[in-house]
């Protein structure tokens, strides 16, 4: 047997203490297709899954394997409620008390990234992704008159926002606000969701949308990404609300939470061909690649501690910057094939999902005191106390 590899196997640890500001960071191997079946090349000598334990091996080179640590390791028969509850729950309870959340798919394309994400599930709801759940979740928490949910549905395609809800708007533009640094697309259309059917209706529209678009545009789903967002406004029910240490408190004034949700289904993680040619070809390659590259970059910095955060180079991470890696809490999805053809690739997509491990936000509270509902109260104490005065 004197041609067996011997593996080692070495193990790195992460803090595990439950803090809410480190980025969640989950892997979903997806089950293998037809080709993928009769193909000879074996997922078991790359990537071993022990989901039990929350790990997964994956091999280096002949001689050697190393073991990371996941918040979450779904096989190939994890059921898509599964994949919610590990992965975007927590995120959209905190967007229910007030926090800024981000969802993310990050993976080679055709490994599963829309499936978790974007899958409406017309027809069987147990296939609905994490945007139909989370909307479901809000919705449900939400239900008294004092909660409003809207939301906006954007496709970025070099460094180009695209609005999905109104396809003839085209290049919209992003707003950082100086003082409170918060960002918002003011051109965006954003509409009030008042129930589930209304939203699986809307999300329909868009995902016809974007395909249409790509048609119109000659590309591939696979080079844009998808941003949902969910504007979640709710006010502070003095009498119900636990106190939260960083809450305004109760100064007799009214209090309103105004937190974002948002979950993206980012552009296939492989490196795209730049065999072509043509100039133009490679031009065009790196700036489709623009924003997933800042992308890495920022989180890179993050993972580092590093006081800059470049998060100006892209239109991605503009739009991130108040959802990601500030005050919010993110969970990373990352989705790998089960092949072992793309060992390239796997490997790339397991050591981004490491690195986004390391990083832990100071989440913030998104309360203010709502001066428009003061107004109200106080014209009709004055009312009050006008009439009094006249009687
Ligand atoms: P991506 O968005 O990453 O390019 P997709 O989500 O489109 O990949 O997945 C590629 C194909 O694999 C689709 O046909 C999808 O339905 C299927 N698929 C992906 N993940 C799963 C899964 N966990 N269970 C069943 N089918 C899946
Ligand atoms: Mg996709």
């Amino acid at each position: 047997r004197s041609g067996t590899p011997i593996r080692r196997s070495q193990s790195k640890d992460f803090d595990d203490d439950n803090d809410p500001g480190r980025v969640r960071v989950s892997v979903r191997v997806r089950p293998r297709n037809g080709e993928e079946l009769v193909s000879d090349a074996d997922f078991a000598d790359l990537v071993e899954l022990q989901p039990e334990i929350k790990r997964l091996k994956l091999r280096k080179n002949n001689w050697n394997s190393e073991s990371y640590k996941f918040d979450e390791v779904f096989t190939d028969t994890a059921s898509q409620k599964r994949v919610y509850e590990g992965v975007a729950k927590p995120v959209v309870e905190g967007v229910l008390s007030g926090y800024n959340g981000t969802i993310m798919a990050y993976g080679q394309t055709g490994t599963g990234k829309t499936y978790t994400v974007g899958k409406i599930g017309k027809d069987d709801a147990a296939e609905r992704g994490i945007m139909v759940r989370a909307l479901e979740d809000i919705l449900q928490n939400a239900s008294s008159a004092s909660v409003s949910v809207e939301i906006s549905y954007l496709q970025l395609y070099m460094e180009t926002i695209q609005d999905l809800l109104a396809p003839e708007k085209s290049n919209i533009s992003i707003n950082e606000d100086a003082k409170t640094g918060e960002v918002s697309v003011p051109g965006a259309t954003v509409v009030n969701i008042q129930d589930l059917d209304h939203f699986l209706q809307v999300l329909q529209v868009g995902e016809t949308n974007r395909h249409a678009a790509n048609t119109k545009m000659n590309t591939e789903s696979s080079r844009s990404h998808a941003i949902l967002t969910v504007y979640v406004r709710q006010a502070v029910n003095e009498k119900t609300e636990k106190a939260k240490p960083e809450s305004l408190g109760d100064k007799g004034i009214p209090r309103v939470r105004k937190s974002k949700l948002l979950i993206v289904d980012l552009a296939g993680s492989e490196r795209i061909n730049k065999s072509g040619t043509d100039g133009h070809l490679i031009e065009e390659a790196k700036f489709i690649n623009l924003s997933l590259t800042s992308l890495g970059k920022c989180i890179n910095a993050l993972a580092e501690g590093s006081s800059h955060i470049p998060t100006r180079d892209s239109k991605l991470t503009r739009l991130l910057r108040d959802s990601f890696g500030g005050s919010a809490r993110t969970s990373l999805i990352i989705t790998i094939g089960p092949s072992a053809r793309y060992h390239a690739e796997t490997t790339s997509t397991i050591m981004f999902g490491q690195r986004a491990m390391k990083i832990v936000n100071m989440v913030k509270l998104k309360e203010e005191f709502d001066y428009e509902s003061l107004c109200r109260k106080l014209e009709t104490q004055v009312d009050h106390l006008t009439a009094e005065v006249e009687r």
